[in-house]
C-alpha cells in the first residue's frame, strides 16, 4: 500500500513541492476556469508526480496559476482544486468547500425527495468526486484514482458533517484494479457506520424507489432524470405510456400516479425490470398506481420498436444510455438518436407526446435536439416542441465537457 496523503498540506512553497509549466492555451483555459490539465500540456515538470499528490501549476510569470490533484497515469494529469491566488490548502479550507456544495442544495428538496446529489464533481469544486444521498445513507463514488489516497481524510469529514447511518464507497471501473492493488479498496464497500443489509429505500417527489447503492449502476439509482420525471408526471394523465429504456420504473411510477392510463416499461434488463417492480409494489398504497396496468417488456429497445409497429402509444419517453462514450462514436451515435426517435414516433397515436434524452457529453445540446427535430420533420407529421431541458440544479455543470444531460418535448399537433 503506497502511504497515505495528508488531505491538509500547508506550506506549498516547499522545495519538493511538484511544479508544472504549462502551454499558452492550457493557460488560458485553467485562467478562464476550466478544472482539466491534460499531460500533453505539461512544457515542463520538475521531477515525476505520485497519484494524488498536490501539484502547482506556475504561469509564463513564475506567478502561481491554479493547484490541482496529480495522476500520472490519466490523460486528464492534473484536476483543478483552486485558481487565482495561492494558498493553504488545509482542514478549514476543505470543510468550507464542502460547505458551499450543500449550501447550493439548501431549500431545493422538502422532505418528500430524500434521495438528491449533494457533491458533483469538478462542478461543485470536487474533481471526479460524487456524493449521493439516499435517506440516511450516502454513496461516494470516485471517477478518478486521485482521491484514493485521500481516502483516510475525505470519509471523516463527510461524516462529521453529514452524519449519514452509513457511507458506501463506490469506483468507476477504470480504477477498481488501481484501488484494489495499491490501496485494498473494494467497489461497494462501506466505509462508515452500519453495513447494508437490503436495497436503500429514499422518496423522490413522495414516490418511494429502492436503490441498488452497492452493484447498481452509478450510484444506484438515476438522481438525473428527477426533474424529467417530475415533468412525466404532470403530463401523463389518460395517456398510454411507453417508457423505453426503462431502468427501474422512475419516469412510470411518476406517470401512473399522474393518471396515466396504462405503463409499459421496456428494458434489457431483468435486474432493472426486477427493480421496477418491487418499485411499484413500494408505492401499491398509491390509489392511481394501483390502478395504472403496469406492463413490463424485456428486449433490446431499437428492435423491440422495429418489429412491433402495431403497439401504439400517446406518450413515449426515450432515456438510452449513452450512445457516444466517446468522441469517436458522435457521428454514429448522432445517427442513433435520430433512428430511435423517427421509430418511436411511429409508435405514437395522433396527438402523442415524446420525450428524448441524451446523456452523452460527446453530443451537444444543439446537435442532439437538431438530429431529433429533423426526425420529426421526416415523420411528416406535425409537432410542436413543448421544451427542451438540461441539468438538474444538484448536477450543475460549470464546464463543457460537464454538460452531458439534455432532453426535448415534442407534441403532435391535430
Ligand atoms: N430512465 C431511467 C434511466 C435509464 S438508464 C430512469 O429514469 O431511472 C438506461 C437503461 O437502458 C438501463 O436500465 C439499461 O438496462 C437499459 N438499456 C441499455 N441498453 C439497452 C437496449 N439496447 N435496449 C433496451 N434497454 C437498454
Amino acid at each position: 500500500m503506497l502511504a497515505g496523503q495528508p488531505l491538509s498540506e500547508m506550506g506549498l512553497r516547499q522545495p519538493n513541492r511538484l511544479r508544472l509549466r504549462v502551454t499558452g492555451s492550457a493557460e488560458q483555459a485553467l485562467r478562464s476556469g476550466h478544472p482539466w490539465l491534460f499531460g500533453e500540456s505539461i512544457r515542463e515538470q520538475n521531477r515525476e508526480g505520485q497519484l494524488g499528490e498536490f501539484a502547482v501549476i506556475y504561469d509564463r510569470n513564475d506567478q502561481f496559476l491554479a493547484l490541482g490533484v496529480f495522476d500520472p497515469d490519466s490523460p486528464i494529469r492534473v484536476r483543478i482544486l483552486h485558481t487565482g491566488k495561492s494558498l493553504a490548502i488545509d482542514d478549514h479550507w476543505w470543510a468550507a468547500r464542502l460547505d458551499r456544495a450543500l449550501e447550493r442544495r439548501r431549500g431545493l428538496f422538502d422532505d418528500q425527495t430524500t434521495g438528491y446529489r449533494c457533491v458533483h464533481g469538478e462542478s461543485d469544486g470536487w474533481p471526479g468526486l460524487v456524493l449521493d444521498r439516499y435517506e440516511e445513507t450516502l454513496v461516494l463514488k470516485l471517477y478518478t484514482a486521485a482521491w484514493l489516497p485521500r481516502l483516510a481524510q475525505v470519509v471523516p469529514l463527510l461524516a462529521r458533517r453529514l452524519n449519514p447511518a452509513r457511507l458506501v464507497f463506490r469506483l468507476s471501473r477504470n480504477i477498481q484494479s488501481v484501488a484494489a492493488n495499491l490501496f485494498g479498496r473494494a467497489d461497494g464497500q462501506v466505509l462508515h457506520g452500519a453495513p447494508v443489509e437490503s436495497p436503500v429505500i429514499f422518496l423522490e417527489s413522495g414516490i418511494q424507489f429502492e436503490a441498488d447503492v452497492v452493484r447498481g449502476q452509478k450510484t444506484g439509482f438515476f438522481l438525473d432524470q428527477r426533474e424529467n420525471r417530475r415533468r412525466i408526471g404532470t403530463l401523463a394523465r389518460g395517456r398510454r405510456v411507453l417508457n423505453a429504456f426503462s431502468f427501474s420504473s422512475g419516469f412510470s411510477l411518476y406517470a401512473a400516479r399522474g393518471g396515466a392510463h396504462s405503463v409499459t416499461d421496456l428494458d434489457i434488463s431483468g435486474h432493472a425490470l426486477g427493480a421496477g417492480r418491487r418499485n411499484f409494489e413500494l408505492n401499491h398504497r398509491d390509489t392511481h398506481v394501483a390502478s395504472s396496468p403496469h406492463e413490463q417488456i424485456q428486449a433490446e429497445a431499437f428492435d423491440w420498436l422495429s418489429r412491433n409497429r402495431r403497439r401504439k402509444f400517446d406518450l413515449i419517453i426515450l432515456d438510452p444510455p449513452s450512445l457516444a462514450r466517446r468522441e469517436s462514436e458522435r457521428q454514429a451515435a448522432l445517427g442513433a438518436y435520430g433512428r430511435l426517435a423517427l421509430s418511436a414516433i411511429t409508435h405514437l397515436r395522433p396527438g402523442g407526446l415524446l420525450l428524448a434524452c441524451c446523456c452523452s457529453a460527446h453530443v451537444t445540446a444543439d446537435e442532439f435536439f437538431g438530429v431529433v427535430r429533423r426526425a420529426a420533420a421526416r415523420s411528416g407529421r406535425k409537432f410542436k416542441e413543448l421544451e427542451t431541458t438540461r441539468h438538474p440544479p444538484d448536477h450543475p455543470a460549470r464546464f463543457p465537457e460537464a454538460e452531458y444531460l439534455k432532453a426535448i418535448y415534442l407534441i403532435e399537433q391535430r
